[in-house]
């Protein structure tokens, strides 16, 4: 990677990266973190695990104009909102003969055409997560409500949770993902940096309260929102990424939001991104395969 390529800011960003960039290994993490559980997936023909996941957000910008534009009515009958953009991840994804999680948000009694519909073009090879609001990390009430209306909706189980804004406080949020009886969440992240937030990159069990965390390792709107990377730098950032993670194993979580899929030029990173994990012989994994590894 050539330093000379970023602006100071990145620069300065990036040298915080390098600290977190480089996850532990298994026996180092057992180490650091006694009360947790920590899995060790059986990747023995494999240098890295990778699991595809997408939030669906809606921009604010968006939300006032279909607010301001169309009636409640119209608001439920064209489904508040489009799902063309998750319709082009999914059949990106299966061109590579690939599945992923998509976690949508159910803010209220509104979103119910909309997850009725997301439900009905995600086939048997998608998993359908709750994408929870943000005050549910410490809200068991609410992460309830939100659990039962998408199941509602949906007509499925969601047994999985990823938080929008990543908020995640640990104690309080695990209390809440149990109370709520989700198994799986994705929510231990950074959303201004890419890389393995307290050095883990491996699926564990927090205090031993039953729910799997599923760390995240890169999310699309951090490299041009926060790190304000061109698609070409946020790429080689990935990779650079992968190959370190390929040191000491473990899982690499990718959550390229809806939102983007419509703008090519970062779609493009998305589809680079998992040809670059192709050819690193990544084992790309479901939540469901998860739960054959755990018997
Ligand atoms: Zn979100």
């Amino acid at each position: 990677m050539n330093i000379n390529e970023f602006n100071s800011y990145q620069i300065a960003q990036l040298d915080y990266w390098k600290e977190i960039s480089t996850p532990y290994s298994i026996d180092t993490l057992k180490r650091v973190y006694p009360y947790h559980k920590f899995l060790d997936l059986d990747v023995k023909d494999c240098n890295i695990v990778a699991f595809l996941s997408h939030d669906i957000d809606f921009s604010p910008e968006r939300h006032l104009f279909v607010k301001a534009n169309f009636t409640d009515r119209a608001k439920e009958h064209i489904g508040i909102y489009s799902l063309d953009d998750i319709q082009k991840i999914i059949d990106l994804e299966k061109e590579y003969g690939l599945k992923s999680t998509i976690f949508s948000p159910v803010f209220n009694s509104k979103f119910t055409r909309f997850t009725s519909n997301l439900s009905k073009i995600l086939d048997s090879r998608f998993e359908l997560g709750l994408h929870a609001s943000p005050r549910c990390s410490s809200d068991a009430e609410r992460l309830i409500y939100e659990k039962k209306l998408i199941e509602k909706n949906t007509g499925r189980d969601v047994d999985s949770c990823r938080i929008h804004r990543l908020e995640y406080h640990y104690q309080k949020t695990i209390d809440s993902l149990k109370k709520a009886g989700f198994l799986y969440d994705s929510t231990f992240g950074y959303n201004n940096t890419i890389g393995f937030r307290g050095g883990i990159s491996h699926i564990f069990m927090p205090y031993k309260k039953n729910v799997i965390e599923i760390p995240l390792t890169i999310m699309d709107m951090t490299l041009w929102k926060y790190l304000r990377l061109s698609p070409t730098n946020s790429l080689k950032l990935i990779q650079e990424l992968i190959n370190r993670a390929t040191q000491n194993g473990g899982i690499i979580t990718l959550n390229w939001h809806s939102d983007y899929a419509s703008y090519d030029e970062f779609f493009t990173v998305f589809r680079k991104t998992i040809e670059f994990l192709i050819r690193k012989d990544a084992r790309f994994i479901t939540i469901n395969q998860i739960k054959e590894f755990l018997g």
